[in-house]
């Protein structure tokens, strides 16, 4: 089995090494990943500059472009074939609900399921109010590997990919793996308006996050119970009530 891996938040990170040396008797493994963290960075490719890709050590190449960057450059530059599988990750913090439009992680796994490749997104989630916890990668990695294999045992319908998220907790604390939906999360909308020491105002965006929408299926609920969530994507964003209703007021109204 070829095993191609990315991250969004940079190839030394802890979490990257932990998901390839915990899948390495699965397969041959190659990681191809940002030389920086790229959190937040979205579906974005890198269109309108050059990209430089070393190899840092055996199997492990540096990227200076994006998740799906490394994800595009890994299947046609360095294997130059289609892996059987893609695994993004380990995430340091939470994927859940709407993160999933933002996070680099769930786009190295979508440039995936755009090729009809199984492919997994992997995040550790701290928990609330117990934030400063060190992030244990060693045990979420225990569990990326039985969603791989629970993935590895199903078919997956075209275009779409696994969302895993893993609560930070003790590893005997963890209730075990929930099939969940995608959920919802709240942040803060918060600006921060600070003054340059030349006189110009610049700008941070973003707050905390604030919880999430209550929904006994959703992988918000299921993470926060203690339960390692397991949420399967798709990447038509298509609603399909509304398509329906939309389409018929067209026809009422004879637009
Ligand atoms: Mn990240």
């Amino acid at each position: 089995m070829k095993i191609l891996i990315s991250n969004d938040d940079g190839i030394d990170s802890p979490g990257i090494r932990a998901l390839a040396r915990a899948v390495s008797d699965l397969g041959e493994v190659t990681v191809v990943a940002p030389h920086r963290e790229r959190s937040t960075a979205g579906h974005s490719l890198t269109l309108h500059k050059p990209l430089r890709l070393e190899e840092v050590e055996k199997g492990f190449f540096a990227a200076t472009g994006t998740p799906a960057d490394c994800v595009y450059l890994g299947i046609r530059e360095i294997l130059k074939e289609v892996p059987d599988v893609i695994l993004a990750g380990i995430n340091r913090g939470a994927n859940l609900g709407t993160d999933v439009h933002y996070s680099g992680t769930v786009a190295a796994a979508r440039e995936g399921a755009l090729m009809n490749i199984r492919s997994f997104a992997f995040s550790l989630v701290p928990v609330p109010g117990d934030e400063n916890k060190p992030m244990d990668f060693g045990m979420a990695a225990g569990w990326a590997r039985k969603a791989l294999e629970l993935g590895l045992d199903v078919p997956f319908p075209k275009h779409t990919l696994l969302n895993v998220n893993i609560p930070n907790v003790e590893g005997s604390q963890v209730r075990g793996m929930r099939v969940a939906r995608q959920g919802f999360r709240y942040y803060a909308n918060e600006v921060t308006r600070r003054v340059d020491p030349r006189g110009k105002p610049y700008y941070w965006i973003g707050g905390p996050y604030k919880g999430f929408e209550k929904s006994v299926d959703c992988d918000c609920n299921a993470v926060n119970e203690g339960w390692v969530s397991v949420t399967p994507l798709t990447i038509d964003c298509t609603h399909n009530d509304f398509y329906a209703t939309l389409s018929a007021a067209q026809r009422t109204n004879g637009l």
